[in-house]
């Protein structure tokens, strides 16, 4: 059994990768081919986007999603604490200065509570100017509470949806949440590629510009005219050939990962606590992530039992070397209690009734070895 199964996945699509890539050898446009646009043209209107820029990862459209709002020293950003390093590196790589917030215990997302008492507890030689929520798990973030603290203070949005791809909120998709939205099409994350990859969700045209001059090192109107300070972010032509094939299967994929998600809560909810969706969200499911005491002695039995797990994440930005130094002006004890109790198990949209069932017993007996 795999934690998350890309082959089989590759298996369903194989000859129209097959053909996707060919078509770049032949043409041989390595670079802003044209299947380039043709993926950020499909991904728009897949959520119906202004438009989408496509970049080298999750991470460089966190970078110039940030760049485009101007982000520096002495600007405060606030990240949740539970979340994968970029969110916080794009926002100390500008020179600005990431603000922990703790997260909703049932959610593993972004306080909104712990947000609005973190801007105004934040240190006097800081300007708290945006906010980056996180879809954990690929559960969106709750955006129209963030946006209340958001308008109340005058700070920007910009979601980080790398885990999120093909989850809504209220009928609205993910990338058109908030005013600018990034993903990652990291191979694991729901929509993936094969290498890095990423995107910008714009919704005005204004930033999407400002976007595709910051990928191409900041290039201006004529192909010899520099107008801002930008980077090589571009996203691949054989990566937007890979992923145009994918786009197409994504929303089959997600309900295939809703189906699974369902067994195992029904399978494991009185033994664990089993992840939430909110009314009217719905997830990717990029992780199903429980809750449980002695975690790590149960992942150890279900090591031995042959299933596959993963800890996402084992502690708190906050709490790592490279972060230590940044402000944390609210209490964070949620996410430090998350991070020793968290468990994803196997999820991925190809995975068998008899390995879901598999899993669900072998979680079943790690807990009551009777
Ligand atoms: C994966 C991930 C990223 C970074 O994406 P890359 O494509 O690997 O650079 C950023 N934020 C979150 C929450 C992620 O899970």
């Amino acid at each position: 059994m795999d934690f998350i199964d890309l082959a089989a996945q590759q298996q369903r699509i194989r000859d129209r990768l097959d053909a996707a890539i060919a078509a770049v050898l032949d043409h041989g446009r390595y670079i802003n081919g044209p299947e380039v646009q043709r993926f950020e043209d499909l991904l728009a209107a897949h959520v119906g986007a202004t438009a989408v820029v496509g970049v080298s990862s999750g991470t460089d459209a966190l970078v110039i999603a940030a760049m485009i709002r101007g982000v520096g020293p002495g600007d405060a950003v606030y990240v949740p604490t539970f979340t994968f390093a970029a969110t916080a590196e794009a926002v100390a790589l500008l020179g600005a200065t990431p603000v922990f917030v703790d997260v909703d215990a049932d959610t593993a997302n972004i306080s909104a509570d712990s947000l609005r008492a973190a801007v105004e507890a934040t240190p006097g030689d800081l300007r708290p100017v945006g906010v980056i929520p996180v879809d954990m798990f690929g559960l969106p973030a709750d955006i129209d509470a963030v946006d209340r603290v958001a308008s109340d203070h005058g700070l920007w949005v910009i979601a980080d949806a790398a885990q999120s791809m093909g989850a809504a909120l209220g009928g609205r998709p993910v990338g058109t949440l908030a005013a600018m939205t990034t993903t990652s099409f990291f191979p694991a994350k729901p929509l993936g590629c094969y290498g890095d990859g990423g995107a910008i969700f714009c919704m005005t045209e204004e930033d999407a510009v400002i976007a595709r001059s910051l990928r191409v090192h900041g290039s201006g109107a004529h192909k010899y005219d520099t107008a801002r300070i930008g980077l090589n972010g571009r996203l691949d032509t054989l990566q937007a050939a890979i992923l145009i094939e994918k786009l197409a299967i994504l929303d089959d994929e997600i309900i295939a990962r809703q189906r699974i998600a369902g067994r195992y809560s029904q399978g494991l909810a009185d033994v664990v606590t089993v992840p939430v969706v909110p009314e009217k969200e719905t997830s990717a499911w990029a992780q199903y992530t429980v809750r449980l005491p002695r975690r790590d002695a149960v992942a150890a039995h279900l090591r031995e039992a042959g299933v596959p797990t993963a800890v996402y994440y084992p502690a708190p930005l906050h709490r790592q070397s490279a972060y230590a130094g940044f402000p944390t002006p609210v209490p964070l004890t949620r996410a430090e209690a998350l991070c020793g109790e968290v468990l994803s198990l196997p999820m991925h949209p190809y995975l068998s009734e008899a390995d879901q069932d598999q899993v669900i017993e072998a979680v079943r007996s790690a807990l009551d070895p009777t």
